[in-house]
């Protein structure tokens, strides 16, 4: 066999090997530029539809039966998130954090002070009248 075959094989199979290591240094990296930050703002949507949500039962636009089937649906949602946030942070040897009870994100059954028993609206602070609709609203105090 002729020698130089052999050295051109070698330096062929050298070849591919090099371009090998090229090719994956090249790969992207999987680093976590922030890893939370698709999780941060799906939380945020969520929180923004559950107040969307909260706003329509308000205002009687949903049944009792479709607010709460959303709504479910919805802080199902957010307890997934809420754990994938927790398993990131869980792998990069970070404190999880204490998953905040989806029930806290909308405390909708409970009557909120200052907001108007007859259209819904909340106020910062107690008022006499309803800003929205101008009817007596109950001082809760
Ligand atoms: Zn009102």
């Amino acid at each position: 066999m002729d020698p130089s075959l052999i050295v051109g094989a070698l330096m062929g199979a050298g070849m591919i090997g090099f371009l090998l290591l090229i090719r994956f240094k090249d790969l992207p990296q999987p680093t976590p530029v922030s890893p939370f930050r698709h999780l941060d703002e799906r939380k945020a949507s969520i929180y923004e539809n559950l107040r969307d949500l909260q706003f329509e039962y308000r205002v009687d636009k949903l049944s009792d039966h479709d607010y709460q089937t959303t709504k479910l649906e919805l802080q199902k949602e957010l307890a997934r998130v809420l754990a994938e946030t927790d398993r990131i942070k869980a792998e990069m040897g970070m404190q999880p954090t204490v998953a905040a009870a989806p029930a806290k994100a909308a405390p909708v059954s409970a009557v909120k002070p200052n907001t108007c028993p007859s259209c819904g609206a909340s106020f910062e602070k107690s008022l006499k009248f309803c800003g929205e609709c101008g009817k007596p609203m109950e001082v809760t105090q």
